[in-house]
């Protein structure tokens, strides 16, 4: 495998508590330098990239991601989503079960590892239920699932909603050292919901999706993990409570964590009532890095593009999850990509799934919501992509160390640029950023040494 020598970067690798311009050497699929003396250990036929001006740094992680497969390749495949996954500069994801069939067996553990080696071209991690089907009412072999690699255990898209159960899946995944993954949603609060339960629900007639409904899970998880000495970590965040219920319970030492997608804290639910009742107040003071080009972008009321599960918040809520972000409190940034086809979403608020795109804009949102704003340093951002991921769930990935895997992802913290739908490498186009302006974006993604995807080489068509 060819040498490649990266020169003249801003080398962030939180790890290693690392922030300085310098080189990065790898050789082998592996990292070999950092430093002063990556240049000298480089041979002289290594390929040699300036990235004057960029960001080196560990490969992106996205722990909660939507590949659907098997059984749902008409919205994604492992192919496609990998592709998503690298343009948007992510060298590793993992993916959910909530497929079809689920993936609560070995046998299906296998296939999708299997599938995302010949197809991805990037690393897939994958989870498995909780429960059989998803059904929340009988475990899945979780010790099985556990020899068969899966990383963390999850019934995402949907909730446990038997205490019990929920307790002893604690229990075995504790036994078996695997963290629990929880979508926190308690149906009887939540019915079918369908929009955040405040002022924008009632006015468009929409039925509403209380923030008690995930406060109420979350709550339980926190006495859960403390019942049990289980990981678990709260998929999703989007309400205010949830962000307080967490702060207080990692002061005593609570094994929980959270995660938070850049929806949440861009977007509120005025957004349901079309454009010019969110930029009228709520995407006002969205951020100063907002340009005139964003608030000319125009879409209807009831635009299914911004209906996902747990929904759009107030923004109140908004504003709690980034501070959630910036003190800590929250250690992961993910996407929840859910691709869904056009047939699918082109149908009343009500009958449209939940879920919308996200590994291409998921870096730049995050940059202009927590970086450019100055709510959190740079270094901080990579470590809620990199290390803190990878300390979750175990995977030997995230930092720039001598001798691990080399997966690097160099990035323009202050490169402008547009979303376009035709752009998208997602096989699905449900995504509510086209035809925003962006700051930030991947320039180039390595994954084991070897460049799977480059702006350069896509400006060159094939
Ligand atoms: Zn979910």
């Amino acid at each position: 495998m060819a040498a490649l020598l990266l020169t003249g970067g801003r080398v962030v690798d939180p790890a290693n508590r690392l922030d300085a311009k310098t080189d990065v050497f790898i050789s082998e699929g592996k990292i070999t330098a950092v430093g002063t003396d990556a240049a000298k250990k480089a041979p002289r036929d290594a390929e040699r990239m300036a990235v004057n001006g960029l960001v080196v740094c560990p490969g992106l992680i996205d722990l909660h991601v939507h590949l659907r497969e098997p059984g749902q390749t008409s919205k994604e495949t492992l192919a496609t989503g990998t592709a998503a996954a690298a343009r948007g500069g992510f060298t590793s994801v993992v993916c959910m079960p909530n497929t079809s069939p689920a993936i609560d067996n070995a046998g299906t553990v296998a296939l999708i590892r299997e599938r995302a080696a010949q197809q991805g071209i990037i690393n897939v991690f994958v989870t498995g239920a909780i429960s059989k089907g998803l059904a929340g009412e009988e475990l899945a072999p979780i010790g099985g699932l556990k020899r068969a690699g899966v990383v963390a255990i999850t019934d995402d898209g949907h909730c446990v909603q038997n205490n019990d159960l929920m307790r002893r899946a604690c229990e075995y995944a504790r036994m078996f050292d695997l963290p629990v993954m929880d979508h926190c949603q308690d149906y009887a609060l939540v019915t079918d919901g369908v929009m955040h339960e405040g002022y924008w629900s009632t006015v468009l007639g929409l039925r509403g999706w209380p923030s008690a409904g995930e406060e109420v899970i979350v709550a339980r998880n926190i006495l859960l993990a403390e019942l049990t000495g289980a990981k678990i970590h709260c998929q999703h965040l989007s309400a205010a409570g949830s962000v307080a219920l967490l702060r207080e319970a990692k002061k005593r030492g609570v094994p929980i964590s959270g995660e938070a997608c850049p929806h949440h804290f861009t977007l509120t639910d005025a957004a349901v009532a079309g454009s010019d009742k969110f930029w009228a107040n709520d995407g006002k003071t969205l951020n100063s890095q907002l340009s005139a080009l964003n608030l000319s972008r125009e879409w209807p009321k009831y635009d299914t593009n911004f209906k996902m599960n747990p929904p759009l918040r107030s923004a109140r809520d908004r504003e709690a999850i980034l501070e959630g972000l910036a003190d800590g409190t929250i250690e992961v940034l993910c996407s929840d990509h859910a691709p869904h086809c056009d047939y699918e979403k082109e149908v009343e608020f009500d009958y449209a799934p939940f879920g919308i795109t996200g590994l291409e804009t998921e870096l730049a949102l995050s940059l202009m919501q927590l970086v450019h704003t100055k709510r959190l340093p740079l270094p901080d951002l990579i470590a809620k992509f990199t290390v803190n991921p990878a300390r979750l769930l175990n995977l030997k990935k995230g930092t720039l160390s001598a001798g691990a895997d080399a997966d690097v992802t160099v990035f323009d913290p202050d490169a402008e640029w547009v979303f376009e739908r035709a752009a998208t490498a997602s096989k699905s186009a449900n995504n509510p950023f086209y035809g925003w302006k962006l700051k930030g974006r991947a320039v180039t993604t390595i994954v084991g040494g070897k460049i799977v995807w480059s702006e350069k080489a896509e400006a060159v068509p094939a």
